[in-house]
């Protein structure tokens, strides 16, 4: 049988060195997120939280000479980077910037299905259903058929929160999800990400570099 042996890692580095020009970043670091675990990372600008994204999501070249496993498939060993994407959900404040020409905000949610910033094929009546759902979820319903250009920033965020959501992804990343934000919408993000955390299986990854930003 073709039966393969289930990790019970999310995410395993192991002895993790990555160093620019003579500066190590990051030094015999070793760690593991498992199944059902949320995580928060935390440092001051420059210690190494994009370094450490960027060897799970991005396309970090150090990655693949060192040991780092994705869904217990070790980076670098063939895996398609389709297949990650699928199983991985990012909110970064840059994707903001992503969108110039007006677009609904719906279509943004439904984008996420396809990992793309624009909206280049008809989506399945499951996707408009799941759309609707996390949308609900988010309690953005009334936003769907407004343009996403001229929504307020932490309107922005949320449609793009749920963009993530969508395709019910097994880790979701939160890259400085509060960058820009004004206090009232800072403390209805991080609910909302608790919420997220307490009604899917969908695990969390949050990175800041505000020491204070609570979560549950
Ligand atoms: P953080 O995300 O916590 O702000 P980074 O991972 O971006 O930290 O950066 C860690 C350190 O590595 C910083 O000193 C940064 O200047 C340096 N660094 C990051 N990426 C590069 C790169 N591509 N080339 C050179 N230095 C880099």
């Amino acid at each position: 049988s073709n039966k393969k042996q289930k990790s019970s890692h999310i995410i395993e580095m192991k002895n993790v060195n990555i160093s620019y020009g003579n500066k190590k970043v990051l030094n015999c670091f070793n760690w593991n997120v498992r199944n059902g675990e949320n995580w928060k990372i935390v440092g001051p600008n420059g210690a190494g939280k994009s370094t450490i994204l960027s060897l799970i999501s991005g396309d970090n070249l150090q990655t693949y000479s060192n040991e780092v496993y994705l869904f217990g498939i070790r980076r670098g060993s063939g895996e398609s980077i389709w297949d990650i994407k699928k199983k991985i959900g990012l909110v970064s404040s840059e994707f903001q910037l992503h969108y110039l020409e007006p677009i609904e905000a719906i279509k943004v949610v439904i984008s996420g299905f396809f990992d793309t910033i624009g909206y280049y094929k008809r989506p399945s009546k499951k996707q408009m259903i799941e759309a609707s759902k996390c949308m609900d979820l988010l309690g953005i319903t009334d936003l769907a058929k407004h343009n996403f250009t001229r929504l307020s920033f932490g309107q922005q965020r949320l449609i793009l929160i749920a963009r993530a959501l969508v395709k019910s992804p097994s880790l979701l990343i939160f890259d400085e999800p509060c960058q820009g934000l004004d206090f009232s919408n800072r403390n209805h993000i991080l609910k909302i990400i608790d919420k997220i955390a307490n009604s899917s299986n969908t695990q969390i990854l949050y990175v800041t570099h505000v020491q204070s930003d609570h979560l549950q």
